[in-house]
C-alpha cells in the first residue's frame, strides 16, 4: 500500500509517501512559505529537489506534492491513483476522539469543533483535509489525532481541580499531545518486553516534550494538559507553572493574557533559563562544557523536573518495569539520559554507560542487573499514521 502522510501547519505542509508495512519511505517533503510565495522541498534517498512554486494557499501546495509525486524525474509513482489513502496528522481530537478516524462530514465538523482547543493547529489541519478532498475526491483520508491516544486517562488523572461547570460546559481538561509517538513507542516497548503487561513511562523528549504513564498499553496519565505549554521546562515553553506568575507579569507589567501565554510559550524554557543562549540542547551542551552556569541550569533544571515526573509516574502506577527515551533529545542525548537517570536507583533504573553511549538507534541501555530496562527507541509518528490509515481504510474495504 501506499499512503500519504500529510502534517499540515499555519504557513508550512510536510509530507511522506510510505508503506505501512515495511515502513519504506518512497519520498518526503516540505512546503514553506505558503500565502507568502512557496517553496517545495522534496526527497527521494539522498536525492533532493528544491523548487519555488506559487502556493497562495494549502491547495496549491497539496497541489505541487502531488505534481512531483508523479512526475517523470523527480517522482516515485506513476499516477496519483496509486495513492491508497492520505493520513492527515490532526493536533486535537478533543473528548470527541479517543482514536483514528476515517474523514467524512461528521468527522471534519467534530475537528471543526475542537478548534477552541487547539486554536492555531486544527484550522491549519483542517485546511490540509480539504485541500487533498479537492484534488483527490475518491482517496479515502484519515485523521490520526494528537491526543487521541491519552484519551485512556482516568477522571483522576484528566479533571483539573476547578468548578466542574468548566469541564462539563467548556470540556476544559487534561487532554496531552504527541499521542502518535507515546502510541508508536509504547507498541515498540511492547514488542521489546515480550508481553503488554508491562508498567511504562515514556519520555518524549524534544524541542517539546512530554511523559506519558501507560499501564496494560494504554494511557494513565501524561505531562502536558489542555495545551502543549504544560509539564516540563521544554525548547521555549516554561512547562508546568503557577497560575498566579500570569496575574502577577500582566498587572506589573501591563501585559495582557495572550502577550503573557506567548512569553510562556516561545520565550521560556531553557532558551529563558540560559538566559538566551538556546533552545538547542547541543548548544547548551556545548555551553554547559565551557563553564556558563545558566546553560549549566537550564540543562540542571530539564533533567530534574523530567526526573521528578519518572517519579511521579513510577509511583501513579505502582512500579516501573520500562522506561523510554525518544525524540530529538532523548534520542541523542546520552548526557542528557544519563542525568536524568541518576538518582533514580532506589527505583531500579540502572544505567549501563556503555549502551548508553548510543545516538538514533533503537538500544536497550540499561545494565543488564537494572530492575526496570530503558530503552532508547527512535519515534516515527509518520508510520504510525500510516498504520492507523491502513488499518482503518482496509476494515472499511
Ligand atoms: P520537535 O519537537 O521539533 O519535533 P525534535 O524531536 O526533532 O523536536 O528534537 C529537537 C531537539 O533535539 C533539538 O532542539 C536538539 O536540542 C535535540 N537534539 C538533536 N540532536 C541532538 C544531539 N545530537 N544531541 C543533543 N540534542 C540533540
Amino acid at each position: 500500500m501506499n499512503i500519504l502522510v500529510i502534517n499540515a501547519g499555519s504557513s508550512s505542509l510536510k509530507y511522506q509517501l510510505m508503506d505501512p508495512e515495511t515502513g519504506v519511505v518512497a519520498a518526503k517533503g516540505l512546503c514553506e512559505r505558503i500565502y507568502i510565495d512557496g517553496r517545495l522541498t522534496h526527497k527521494v534517498g539522498d536525492r533532493k529537489v528544491v523548487k519555488d512554486i506559487p502556493m497562495p494557499s494549502h491547495s496549491e501546495a497539496i497541489a505541487a506534492v502531488l505534481e512531483i509525486l508523479v512526475d517523470p524525474v523527480d517522482g516515485v509513482i506513476k499516477s496519483t491513483d496509486e495513492i491508497d489513502a492520505v493520513g492527515h496528522r490532526v493536533l486535537h481530537g478533543g473528548m470527541k476522539f479517543s482514536d483514528s478516524c476515517i474523514i467524512d462530514d461528521k468527522c471534519i465538523e467534530a475537528i471543526e469543533a475542537c478548534i477552541p482547543l487547539g486554536p492555531l493547529h486544527n484550522p491549519a489541519n483542517l485546511m490540509g483535509i480539504r485541500a487533498c478532498q479537492a484534488v483527490m475526491p475518491n482517496t479515502p483520508q484519515v485523521a490520526v489525532f494528537d491526543t487521541a491516544f491519552h484519551m485512556t486517562m482516568p477522571p483522576k488523572a484528566y479533571r483539573y481541580a476547578i468548578p466542574t461547570e468548566y469541564f462539563e460546559n467548556d470540556d476544559i481538561r487534561r487532554y496531552g499531545f504527541h499521542g502518535t509517538s507515546h502510541k508508536y513507542v509504547t507498541r515498540r516497548a511492547i514488542a521489546l518486553m515480550g508481553r503488554e503487561d508491562i508498567k511504562l513511562v515514556n519520555c518524549h523528549l524534544g524541542n517539546g516534550s512530554s511523559l506519558s504513564a501507560v499501564a496494560n498499553g494504554k494511557c494513565q496519565d501524561t505531562s502536558m494538559g489542555l495545551s502543549p505549554l504544560a509539564g516540563v521546562p521544554m525548547g521555549t515553553r516554561s512547562g508546568d507553572i503557577d497560575a498566579c506568575v500570569v496575574q502577577f507579569i500582566c498587572n506589573k507589567y501591563g501585559m495582557s493574557v495572550d502577550e503573557c501565554l506567548t512569553m510562556l510559550n516561545k520565550k521560556s524554557g531553557v532558551l529563558a533559563l540560559s538566559n538566551g543562549v538556546s533552545s538547542d540542547f547541543r548548544d547548551l551542551e556545548a555551553g554547559a562544557n565551557n563553564g556558563d552556569a545558566a546553560c549549566q541550569l537550564a540543562l540542571e533544571k530539564f533533567c530534574y523536573e523530567v526526573r521528578k515526573y519518572i517519579g511521579a509516574y513510577a509511583a501513579a502506577l505502582g512500579g516501573l518495569d520500562c522506561l523510554v527515551f525518544t525524540a530529538g533529545v532523548g534520542e541523542n542525548g546520552p548526557t542528557t539520559r544519563a542525568d536524568i537517570c541518576q538518582g533514580l536507583e532506589f527505583l531500579g533504573v540502572k544505567l549501563d554507560p556503555q549502551r548508553n553511549n548510543v545516538r538514533g538507534k533503537e538500544a536497550l541501555i540499561s545494565a543488564d542487573d537494572s530492575k526496570v530496562k530503558v530503552w532508547v527507541i527512535p519515534t516515527n509518528e509518520e508510520l504510525m499514521i500510516a498504520q492507523d490509515t491502513a488499518d482503518l481504510v482496509n476494515a472499511a474495504k
